[in-house]
Parts: structure tokens; C-alpha cells; sequence
């Protein structure tokens, strides 16, 4: 039986974003080159490194491979900072998978940080402060690139209203978003929620409500515990869920979801049930190959913000 549901897949949004990079790419007269940083033995970091070259490769983006040992990482970081050559770096985490870690994200130069980690540019996320140059706004402030996959996906599917102005065009959508990670789950409940939605934050230690409040009066989102409530209270009322949870023994309850929401998976493991497509009008099994676009779009807007005093 062909059921209603539509699977869309990463690739073909990844595409539609990468005409957009192509076009922008036209605009500079050099290749940004991008450093990348591997200071593990993580498999997953390897991989991710290993697709992030090959994406810049076939897209005219430069890429340089950089494997330190992780106790020289913060000087070679340093050291980047203040190499005209590098446009932009990655680090691929986790380096000593502790608070050390916030260390090196906190080293790298804003104006090279392409996956959005620098502390002005989280507080400027969270304040809901879209550019560094106010008040010119010519200059977009650089968002972590997970969370922007995700937001690029929900456009890509129309649930952002274009008719709305800028910065309101998901007032009256309500999403759950099930993890609440530092670096995922509560920067994109809190960057949805400044876009108008009313979202439902989800871990494992409870909901919390993030909302612009009514007539989304508020100038950037608040949040309050939701005290007694989880996924049955969340779920039937969403139009949208979206989930990524680690591990393979996770999975939303398909019956909770409500009729024709759009649901995406951002978990390297799979946190829908196949049942899902029974219930949903869109199914977005997973997103990784967005978010490495996304990754060339920050380099990109990287090299157009910088000064002109400082252009080649
Ligand atoms: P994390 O371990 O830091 O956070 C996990 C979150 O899920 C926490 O908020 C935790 O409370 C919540 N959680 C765990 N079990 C839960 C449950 N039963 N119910 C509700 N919430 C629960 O992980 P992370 O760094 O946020 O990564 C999460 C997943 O996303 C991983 O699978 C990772 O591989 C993937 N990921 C994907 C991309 C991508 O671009 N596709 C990027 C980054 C991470």
C-alpha cells in the first residue's frame, strides 16, 4: 500500500543548497580554504573529516587536512588564527572529550569559526542578534551548522511561511525537538523559538517550553520547566518532531505523533520507527549531508563578511 508520507532525503535538499553556495562562490575571487583540525583517533571524527574534504573538493572549496597531537592543538589553532591562508577552521570533536574541550572552541578567532562555537556568536544566537555590524545588518552572525541543517530542512519544506516577515515565520508552528544538547538540541529549540515557534524541548530530564510568548511579544525566546509533562503531552499537539537521540535502543512512539506532522531525524542512529510513514506527511531520515553544506555556506559567508581593509 502507498501510504501518504513523502521520505525526502538529505541529498536532494543538500543540492538545492549547493546552487546557492555555487552562486555565491562567483562573488570572490579566490577559493575559501578551510583547515580542518583531527586530533583523535575517533572514527566518526575521521569520517566527517574524510566527507568534509571530499565536499569541498567537488564543490571548488579548498580543504587542508591538519593531524596534530591534541596537546599542541591550542597553539595550532593560535597559530591558524593569524594565517591569512586559512579562511576559515574546524576542529573535529571530541579532542579530550571533556571541559577542556570549550577551551579550543573558545581559541578559535570568531571570524574563522565556521561551525558557530565562539562565544559572541553563541550569545548572539541565544539573544535572538542576527548580525555582527549593526546597525549596517549587512554582516549575517555565523549559526552552528547542526542546528542550521535542520533549519535549512524545515524551509526547504515550506514549514517556514515566506508569506511572514523575516524572523516570524514559524508564529503558530509547534515543534518538538527531543534532545537538549549543548551543542544540537537547545541551540535549535532556542533558534526556532526566535523564528515565532512554540517549542517543546525534550531530554532526559524533562520539557521545557521556549516561546517568544503571545503576539510573540518578546524580543528573543524565554523558557520554563514544563513540570509533569513528556512526550504524551508534546507529541499529539506538534506539527513538527524533531529527534536525535545517540544510540539505537531509542525510538519516538509512533502512536503519540499526530496525523500528517513532519518528522526528522537528526541521530546517527534511527529514532523513528519504519511505522512512521504511517503517520507522517514527511519523513526526513537523516540530515549529515546538510550539515556539511551548511558547513561550505558558513565558510562562504566567512570570507564575505570579512573587511574589505583585510580582502586579498
Ligand atoms: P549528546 O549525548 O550530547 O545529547 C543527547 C541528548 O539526548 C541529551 O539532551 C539527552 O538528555 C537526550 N536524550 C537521551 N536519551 C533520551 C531519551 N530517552 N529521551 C529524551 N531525550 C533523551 O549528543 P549530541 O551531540 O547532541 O548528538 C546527538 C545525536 O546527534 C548523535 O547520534 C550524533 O551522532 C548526532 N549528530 C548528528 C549531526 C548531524 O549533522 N547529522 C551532528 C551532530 C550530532
Amino acid at each position: 500500500q502507498n501510504g501518504a508520507c513523502k521520505t525526502v532525503l538529505a541529498g536532494s535538499i543538500a543540492k538545492s543548497l549547493l546552487a546557492e553556495v555555487q552562486e555565491g562562490l562567483k562573488t570572490i575571487d579566490r577559493p575559501p580554504r578551510l583547515y580542518g583540525f583531527l586530533a583523535n583517533k575517533d572514527p566518526a571524527a575521521r569520517m566527517y573529516a574524510d566527507w568534509t574534504a571530499k565536499t569541498c573538493k567537488e564543490n571548488g572549496f579548498d580543504f587542508i587536512l591538519k593531524e596534530v597531537e591534541r596537546e599542541d592543538l591550542e597553539d595550532e589553532i593560535r597559530s591558524a588564527n593569524n594565517d591569512d591562508d586559512a579562511d576559515g577552521m574546524i576542529v573535529y570533536y571530541p579532542v579530550f572529550d571533556s571541559t577542556r574541550d570549550r577551551t579550543l572552541q573558545w581559541t578559535v578567532n570568531m571570524y574563522k569559526d565556521v561551525e558557530g562555537l565562539s562565544p559572541q556568536l553563541i550569545s548572539n544566537m541565544y539573544q535572538n542578534i542576527r548580525f555582527l555590524d549593526p546597525p549596517t545588518n549587512l554582516k549575517k552572525s555565523i549559526l552552528p551548522c547542526t542546528p542550521l541543517a535542520v533549519i535549512k530542512i524545515l524551509e526547504h519544506l515550506h514549514i517556514y511561511n515566506t508569506f511572514l516577515d523575516y524572523g516570524k515565520r514559524l508564529f503558530g508552528r509547534r515543534i518538538t525537538v527531543i534532545n537538549r544538547s549543548e551543542v544540537v538540541g537547545r541551540p535549535l529549540a532556542a533558534l526556532l523559538a526566535n523564528d515565532g515557534a512554540e517549542v517543546y524541548s525534550v531530554d532526559v530530564t524533562g520539557v521545557q517550553h521556549f516561546s517568544r510568548g503571545s503576539g510573540l511579544r518578546n524580543q528573543k525566546h524565554e523558557v520554563r520547566d514544563m513540570e509533569g509533562w513528556g512526550l504524551e503531552q508534546c507529541l499529539p499537539i506538534s506539527e513538527v518532531v524533531i529527534s536525535g537521540v545517540p544510540g539505537d535502543k531509542y525510538k519516538v512512539p509512533t502512536n503519540l505523533i499526530r496525523e500528517g506532522a513532519v518528522c526528522i531525524n537528526f541521530s546517527s542512529e534511527k529514532n523513528f520507527n519504519p511505522d512512521v510513514k504511517e503517520k507522517a506527511s514527511i519523513y526526513v531520515p537523516a540530515i549529515g549531508k546538510v550539515t556539511i553544506v551548511i558547513l561550505l555556506r558558513n565558510l562562504l559567508r566567512i570570507v564575505q563578511n570579512r573587511p574589505s581593509t583585510n580582502a586579498p
